[in-house]
Parts: C-alpha cells; sequence; structure tokens
C-alpha cells in the first residue's frame, strides 16, 4: 500500500480527508503522449497537498490528432491550466491564446495558465534546465563549449538556456540531421552564441572538445537506458554530462560519466526545478521543492 504523506497522516489525525474533492476543487492537467511514466502528478498533487491548496493534478494521453480538442477543452472545463510535454510542446504554441515572449521565441511550450479563459502557454524548462546545471556545480555553461543532443523541444530549450548563461559556443547533433540544422538556424536568429549542426562523422570530435554536454533525445528513457545517443568513450572526466531522462538506473551516459570522473546528472533535478516554475504559475506560491523532489525519489 502507498504510505500517506506527513499532510494526509497529520489532516487525518484531525478527523480530515486530505483527498477531499469538492465541487470547489481545480484541475491541473498534463496533456502528453504516452504519459504513464510521469512523475509530475505525483510531485504536483504532493505539493498541492502540503500547501494547503485545493487543486488535483492529472495525466491523460492526447494523441496528436486530438491536441486541438483536448486544448479547447482546458477553456471549456475552465480548469487551471496544464503542462504539455512529447509530443506536443512545440505544436501546442498556435493553439493558444498567447505565448510568452520566450516561449515563442524558442517555439516550445511546456506550461499553460488559463486566465479567464485566455489561454497563454511559457517555457520553465529553461530556468529549470539551468537551476538544476548550476546545482549540479562544475563548470559554470558561461565561455564553456556545448554540445547538445537532440532537436526536439527540450533541446530547443537547453539551447536556449545554454545561450541565455553566456555559453561560447553550441553543437547540435540529432538523428534527423534537417531538424539539427533547422534548431541551429533558429536559435541563431534568437541567441547570442554560435550554433552549428554536426553530423555522425563530426560527432566524436564534438564531444571530446565540448566542456559540458546534454542528452536532450528520448534516447535513455525507459527500455532505452543502455543505450546512447553519442558513443560513451567519448567521455572525459574534467566534462559535465546531463541526461535530460530519468529513471530508476543510471543511463548508459550517466554512468561512463561518473565511472571517469565527471560530473554526471540525470534529469531529475531539472524536472524538479521546471515543475517548481509551473506550480508557481498556477498557484502563485514558490513550490515546496524539497517535498516534491521527495515524492519523485521515493515513488
Ligand atoms: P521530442 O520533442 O519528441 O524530441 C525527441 C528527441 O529525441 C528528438 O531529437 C529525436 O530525434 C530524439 N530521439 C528519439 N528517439 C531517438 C532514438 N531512438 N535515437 C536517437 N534519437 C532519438 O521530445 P522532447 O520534449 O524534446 O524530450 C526529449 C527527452 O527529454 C525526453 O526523454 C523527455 O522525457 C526529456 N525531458 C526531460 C525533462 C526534465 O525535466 N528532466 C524536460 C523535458 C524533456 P529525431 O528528431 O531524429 O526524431
Amino acid at each position: 500500500m502507498h504510505s500517506r504523506s506527513p499532510e494526509a497522516r497529520e489532516a487525518l489525525m484531525r478527523g480530515k480527508d486530505p483527498q477531499r474533492v469538492t465541487a470547489a476543487t481545480r484541475l491541473v492537467c498534463l496533456l502528453g503522449h504516452p504519459v504513464g511514466h510521469s512523475r509530475s502528478p505525483v510531485m504536483h498533487n504532493a505539493a498541492f497537498l502540503a500547501q494547503g491548496i485545493d487543486m488535483r493534478y492529472l495525466a491523460f494521453d492526447v494523441l496528436p490528432e486530438a491536441l486541438p480538442a483536448a486544448v479547447a477543452g482546458l477553456r471549456a472545463l475552465g480548469v487551471v491550466g496544464a503542462n504539455v510535454t512529447v509530443p506536443h510542446k512545440e505544436t501546442v504554441v498556435p493553439l493558444l491564446d498567447a505565448v510568452d515572449p520566450l516561449a515563442l521565441r524558442i517555439g516550445a511550450v511546456n506550461t499553460i495558465v488559463n486566465r479567464q479563459g485566455v489561454l497563454t502557454g511559457y517555457n520553465t524548462d529553461i530556468d529549470g534546465f539551468l537551476t538544476a546545471l548550476e546545482q549540479a556545480g562544475g563548470r559554470s555553461p558561461r565561455g564553456a563549449h556545448c554540445l547538445v543532443l537532440g532537436a526536439g523541444g527540450a533541446a530547443r530549450a537547453v539551447v536556449a538556456g545554454l545561450a541565455q548563461a553566456g555559453a561560447s559556443d553550441i553543437v547540435v547533433y540529432n538523428r534527423t540531421a534537417s531538424r539539427a540544422r533547422d534548431l541551429c538556424a533558429a536559435a541563431e536568429s534568437w541567441s547570442m552564441a554560435p550554433c552549428h549542426p554536426v553530423g555522425e562523422s563530426g560527432l566524436r570530435r564534438a564531444a571530446e572538445e565540448a566542456d559540458i554536454i546534454v542528452n536532450a533525445t528520448s534516447l535513455g528513457l525507459g527500455d532505452t537506458v543502455k543505450l546512447s545517443p553519442l558513443p560513451v568513450d567519448t567521455i572525459r572526466g574534467r566534462q559535465v554530462i546531463m541526461d535530460l531522462t530519468y529513471g530508476p538506473r543510471p543511463t548508459a551516459l550517466i554512468q561512463r560519466a561518473r565511472s571517469v570522473g565527471a560530473i554526471g546528472v540525470d534529469g531529475v533535478e531539472m524536472l524538479v526545478q521546471q515543475a517548481a516554475g509551473s506550480y508557481y504559475l498556477w498557484t502563485g506560491r514558490p513550490a515546496p521543492v524539497e517535498r516534491m523532489r521527495d515524492e519523485v525519489q521515493n515513488s
């Protein structure tokens, strides 16, 4: 049986049901496909409970073709807001009424706030990524050579974050080369750091020259935990390796990083920090970050 949180135990002792849902309870949604693995519901529901906020967070598995209807549903039902995850972060942008300038510039939204039926999109992945990187210690992005693996919504946020933090240059590798080229072309227009795509043949060299390497592909998630988009023997002890995926076991990249003395950080801290950003947008209150981290690590 799932053990009760301290807040739930205390409420029960006072004769109150902490899970009581009334007509006043408000809803926050996660829109993604798939969503079964997501830790966001446990994190946010624990935070609402810890702060006595009468909101619930539910995950909805939304197929790409159903996204417009799901977004219209957020308006129709008057939900507080939503998180948006794989594969909808980019395709949701034109469905919203307004988009925060930073999210609009990078073309990816992970948080929606519903204010009287007006849906506004934000991107809390950027600050979440930078805070997690900073907390990992080691090499700061300022003046760093960076290699980003992947060219989806998360990679866009990572490139924006690294550029914002003063990276010297950013190299992007992606399985589908055209998406890496598109991301770099876009980044050249909204970032101060030079951004170059690299193909398979230049990947090894780019990795060896990098100070910071970020895996923003889905490779490493679930059944692919032993796979890496990068030959792991390119990793050096002086590097910071951040893998945005997270799970019960370290990915091949993180394992290798730790074995050669590099700093290896998985996606948990970014997950917690981006969630804290979303939580603040929905509730206006700083999130109970330690509580959220605890929930992710122990659920
Ligand atoms: P996305 O937009 O769907 O992009 C997926 C990326 O992964 C693309 O670059 C894709 O390459 C690549 N990819 C997928 N399967 C691959 C494979 N078998 N081999 C090589 N590359 C592959 O997803 P996203 O939103 O960017 O998310 C990417 C990852 O970051 C996910 O694992 C997600 O869970 C994680 N993430 C974590 C956090 C966090 O807080 N920790 C936040 C955001 C995202 P193609 O272009 O070639 O398809």
